[in-house]
């Protein structure tokens, strides 16, 4: 079946559409009351934040847009040291758009939402003329717990900065689909609740955290040092990247420093608790191939130490990097 205008109509087709695609993978006490708001018992403090996924192509090797849009809702709330809760969702779909391919995104994102111990508990869909894609808006909540105080402005002289894993596979991944490039580099779009929650588990004294996204690693570094008005100095050979990407990264000419990622993370801890984090870390599913990448410095801005020996300043990405990979 495609989809057409008269399924955002409101009416017979909408009901229709509701039925067999949402309600079927969407289900909760607080959504199946159908009410005009989810009404939520929360008190505390609460992280809360919004997404719009626009990828292309919706569909992927390692996953979709349905999972994307989980995950990286997700992964922003977990980032402030916060427990996600819920996520709302809602649905551009372009007329002329395969029911099937609706479906497969809206299973995705409910057993990603499952792994990720949060429930859809409200949701939209409208439908406009195009193509024949879908685009997904996700806002979350999630509660941080009492004394938690997680902040890029927090680093400290002598903290550590670990980076979760292997950097650039999901834009490779969206770029290699793009191309019709024929690889085996898999996006590693993942909600990273394992590592999060590990590290307070195992008392780590965690500074900040941030979802290496859009930008990549080398903006993230600027963001933070800029924010706590420090230096970060990190060692070229510590970078983590693979190898089928980093020839992919060498023909294109791109640099993994600054490639966007699905479900990689930095986090910035207390010197001391360096090597405890790093195997806390390595403990986890999702952290598994993490590396301890450098140290924060007294200086300004951000140095890489080449495996040559010399010094590099790593800058911010500069203009637009690529459009439409989340
Ligand atoms: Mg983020």
């Amino acid at each position: 079946m495609k989809i057409t205008m008269a399924h955002g109509s409101g009416g017979k087709s909408s009901a229709e559409l509701m039925k067999a695609v949402f309600a079927k993978y969407f289900k909760n006490d607080i959504l199946d009351r159908m009410e005009d708001a989810a009404v939520l018992n929360v008190s505390g403090r609460i992280a809360f934040s919004t997404d719009s996924f626009v990828v292309t192509p919706v569909i992927f090797r390692g996953g979709n847009i349905g999972k994307l849009a989980v995950c990286g809702t997700v992964n922003d709330l977990l980032m402030m040291g916060a427990k996600p809760l819920y996520l709302t969702s809602a649905y551009i779909l372009e007329e002329g758009l395969e029911s099937e391919l609706l479906e497969t995104c809206v299973s995705s994102m409910a057993s990603t939402a499952k792994e990720a111990g949060v429930q859809i508990v409200a949701g939209d869909t409208k439908v406009v003329e195009g193509n024949g894609s879908l685009m997904i808006n996700t806002t979350g909540i999630g509660l941080i717990p009492e004394g938690r105080d997680i902040s890029a402005a927090n680093l400290k002289e002598g903290d550590a900065v670990i980076v979760s894993g292997y950097l650039g596979d999901h834009h490779a991944c969206i770029l290699s689909h793009r191309m019709n490039l024929e690889n085996t580099i898999e996006s590693d779009c993942a909600p990273l609740n394992d590592i999060v929650d590990r590290l307070f588990d195992e008392e780590i004294r965690v500074k900040a955290m941030r979802d290496i996204t859009r930008g990549g690693l080398g903006t993230m570094l600027n963001e933070l040092a800029a924010t706590s008005h420090c230096g970060i100095e990190i060692e070229e050979a510590n970078i983590p990247v693979r190898e089928e990407v980093k020839g992919f990264c060498g023909i294109l000419g791109l640099d993994p420093l600054y490639m966007g990622n699905e479900g990689k993370m930095l986090a910035v801890v207390d010197g001391d608790d360096a090597e405890k984090a790093l195997a806390a870390m390595k403990a986890t599913n999702h952290g598994k191939d993490a590396v301890l990448l450098g140290r924060v410095t007294g200086d300004k801005g951000v140095v890489m130490k080449t495996r040559l020996g010399g010094k590099r300043v790593i800058d911010s990405l500069y203009g637009e990097g690529l459009p439409r990979i989340c």
